[in-house]
C-alpha cells in the first residue's frame, strides 16, 4: 500500500513512496525458506495519511480475492500512521480464518537499522502459521503480534511505537516462530461496501473548556460522530446540549481520548458524565479507541445498520 517501508529519497527532498511489492520481498532474506510460495503485488503506493475508505474497500476486496484463490495468508505492507485503522477495517470485512497480517516500518529502507525487512519477515511467518488462523486480522511489528482491534501507534519515531494498551500483544515471534497466546476475533463481519467512502463520520477530541461550538457548526456535515471524551467518557457540562442534539439526529459514539481502557457506563452522575451521555442516546465504544470506533461506525452506516444494530455491534467490544 506504500508507507515508509516502501519509501526512498526523492529529488525534491524527503522520502516518498517508491518501492513496489517485488522490491520489498527481494530485500527480505529467508522468505524463500518459508515453506509456501510468496507472490507480491502493489495495490497502492501512498503515504498512509492519504489513504481513504475507497482504498480500504479495494484492499479488502483484494485480500478476500487472494484468499478465495487459495492463499494460506496475506501480508499487507502499509504506512504506520494509519496502520491500525486499516488493520481493523480488514478485521471487520474479511470473514476467512486465514491470517491477514499488516506490517510496516518506522525506518525507511535507506536508513541505518531499517526495520522493514525484519517486520516483513516476521509478518510473513505469522501469515503462514496455522496457529494464527481464526483469530482475526493482526499487526506485526518488532516481532510482536497485535490484535487489530487493540493496537495503536504510540510514538512518532520509535521502532517500539506499536502497543496494545488494553491487554498487550497477543503473541511474539521467537527465532522466527510465531508463539500466539491470545484469541482476538469478535465474530462481527461487515461488507466492505463502497458506500463507506461517501460517508462522513467525524472524530472530535474533547478538551478542557470546550463549549461545543465548533462541533455545533460541523454538525450538519456529519453522518455519524465519534466523541473522544475526557477520561472514562466525559465532556464539559456546557458541551452536553450540542452532543445531545446531535445524538438525536445521527449516531454518536462515546469513546475516550486517554488511549487505553474501556469507557465507563454507570459510575459518574454529573452533567457530561458517561451516565448522562449514554442516557441521552450516545453509544459506548467499550475498549475501542476513537480511531477504531470511527472505522466501525463508518462500516455500520455503510451497511445500513440501525440504532439497535449499532449499539449491539459496539457492545461486542465491552
Ligand atoms: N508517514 C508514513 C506513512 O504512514 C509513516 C510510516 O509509514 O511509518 O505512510
Amino acid at each position: 500500500m506504500g508507507g515508509t517501508i516502501a519509501m526512498a529519497p526523492s529529488a525534491s527532498g524527503g522520502i516518498v513512496p517508491s518501492l513496489g511489492a517485488d522490491d520489498l520481498v527481494a530485500a527480505v532474506p529467508g522468505l524463500a525458506d518459508l515453506g509456501v510460495p510468496v507472490t507480491a503485488d502493489t495495490l497502492r503506493s501512498l503515504p498512509s495519511p492519504s489513504l481513504g475508505f475507497d482504498d480500504l474497500v479495494a484492499l479488502s476486496d483484494r485480500v478476500r480475492a487472494e484468499l478465495a484463490d487459495g492463499a494460506v495468508g496475506v501480508v499487507v505492507t502499509h504506512g504506520t500512521d494509519t496502520i491500525e485503522e486499516t488493520a481493523f477495517f480488514l478485521d471487520l470485512t474479511v470473514e476467512s480464518d486465514a491470517p491477514v497480517v499488516v506490517t510496516g516500518a518506522m525506518r525507511h529502507p535507506n536508513a541505518a537499522g531499517a526495520d522493514g525487512p525484519a517486520n516483513l519477515y516476521a509478518a510473513a511467518r505469522v501469515a503462514a502459521a496455522p496457529t494464527a488462523r481464526g483469530i482475526g486480522s493482526l499487526v506485526v511489528m518488532s516481532d510482536e503480534i497485535h490484535a487489530a482491534r487493540f493496537v495503536r501507534k504510540t510514538h512518532t519515531v520509535s521502532t517500539a511505537a506499536f502497543v496494545s494498551p488494553a491487554f498487550g500483544p497477543i503473541g511474539l515471534v521467537v527465532e522466527g516462530d510465531p508463539r500466539i497466546r491470545g484469541v482476538a476475533r469478535t465474530g462481527l463481519t461487515l461488507a466492505a461496501d463502497p458506500r463507506t467512502a461517501d460517508l462522513r463520520v467525524g472524530l472530535v477530541t474533547v478538551a478542557l473548556g470546550d463549549d461545543g461550538e465548533l462541533l455545533r457548526r460541523a454538525g450538519d456535515a456529519l453522518d455519524g460522530l465519534v466523541v473522544a471524551g475526557l477520561g472514562a467518557g466525559h465532556v464539559p457540562a456546557r458541551m452536553v446540549p450540542v452532543v445531545a442534539d446531535l445524538a438525536a439526529r445521527i449516531p454518536v459514539v462515546l469513546s475516550s481520548r486517554t488511549g487505553a481502557g474501556s469507557v465507563l457506563r454507570q459510575t459518574y452522575g454529573y452533567p457530561g458524565s458517561e451516565r448522562d451521555l449514554l442516557e441521552r442516546g450516545l453509544v459506548q465504544s467499550g475498549f475501542l479507541d476513537p480511531a477504531k470506533a470511527r472505522i466501525l461506525l463508518q462500516l455500520l452506516l455503510a451497511n445500513h445498520a440501525g440504532r439497535e444494530d449499532i449499539a449491539a455491534a459496539f457492545d461486542r467490544y465491552r
